[in-house]
């Protein structure tokens, strides 16, 4: 191969690279219009941590390090993780019951299923889809294992798999998505609340329903729905007696992330591009520098005239 052809393949294979549809655009985005969510209630929620337990059985995750009923484990704030698909939390915010103790305040974190998922939009090859159920659903067979998922996600939900050498996969709540396919069929989470904390349902039933709970309640509720709007809503919704953020909340906006999770996948792909060419260049001049037979040396001097 001369510069020449060299030059012509380098342009034809990245010119097809970044055309292809699977790399260029990802999977086909589209926001469900009656998907199904989950009105969590924090004022509801005890700590006891059986959604966690029925979290890590329906998902047939391994025994936690500490067993579900050691309350120990809110010593510290944790984050979901590849063996824990939801965790609680307990918060304190200075509130004080009859007695002078304080109040705490439980919140149960998992993925939060946005409406129009930044992890979806990262996705380059489609193994992160937005469901019309709501659910954000996670094909392994599809993922390479790139993480812009963890990038994009402005809840920092999805871990990966590190610890496994073979075929680390990526990890978060699925909305229990083959559960909540079949008619009548729950998450296991709110299947086994024992205080009705989390209420499943369709979304617009459930943004009724928080707003019922806080306009008869105004005393126990602040007046916020979290998860409403932002980032264009998600699937999980919040209503609470604390601001939520006093509570481990982001503040963030109510324009989905996608826009950004975009720009950010075409800046790497626009520099992933740098690297490539100039390694293809080395390519090519350590190829045309090599020792050359008899037979090839008079094909290039035949190309060169
Ligand atoms: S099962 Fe219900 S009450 Fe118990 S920790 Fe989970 S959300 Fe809270
Ligand atoms: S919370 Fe993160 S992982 Fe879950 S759907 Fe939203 S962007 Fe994706
Ligand atoms: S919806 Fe399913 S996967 Fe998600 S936290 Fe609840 S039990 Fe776990």
């Amino acid at each position: 191969m001369n510069r020449r052809a060299f030059l012509k393949w380098a342009a034809a294979g990245g010119a097809a690279a970044l055309g292809s549809p699977t790399i260029a655009a990802g999977a086909p985005r589209k926001v469900p219009d009656d998907p199904y969510g989950c009105l969590v209630d924090l004022t509801r929620c005890v700590g006891c941590r059986k959604c966690e337990q029925a979290c890590n059985r329906v998902n047939n995750l391994p025994p936690p390090s500490t067993p579900f009923d050691d309350l120990v484990v809110f010593d510290r704030h944790r984050r979901p993780s590849p063996e824990a698909f939801t965790v609680v939390n307990r918060y304190h915010t200075g509130r004080r019951d009859d007695r002078g103790q304080l109040v705490p305040t439980f919140v149960k974190v998992q993925c939060m299923h946005c409406q129009d998922p930044a992890c979806v939009s990262a996705c380059i090859v489609g193994a992160l889809t937005k469901k019309t159920n709501g659910a954000v659903h996670y094909d392994v067979s599809k993922c390479i294992g790139c993480r812009y998922c963890m990038v994009a996600c402005p809840f920092q939900i999805p871990q990966y798999e590190y610890t496994d050498p073979i075929t680390p996969r990526v990890r978060k709540c699925t909305f229990c998505f083959e559960r909540i396919s079949q008619e009548g069929g729950l998450p296991g989470c709110a299947a086994i609340c024992p205080v009705e904390a989390i209420t499943f349902g369709k979304r617009n039933v459930l943004l009724d329903l928080a707003k019922k709970r806080i306009q008869e309640n105004p005393t126990r509720y602040i007046d916020s729905i979290y998860g409403a709007t932002e980032v264009g809503g998600t699937s999980w919704l919040y209503i609470s007696g604390e601001p939520f953020e006093r509570l481990g909340f982001l503040t963030l906006p109510s324009k989905p992330i996608p826009q950004t999770a975009e720009a950010i996948q075409h800046g790497i792909f626009k520099y992933f591009w740098a690297p490539l060419t100039l390694y293809g260049l080395l390519g090519a001049i350590m190829y045309s520098v090599r020792p050359k037979t008899p037979s090839r040396i008079s094909d290039d001097k035949g190309d060169q005239s």
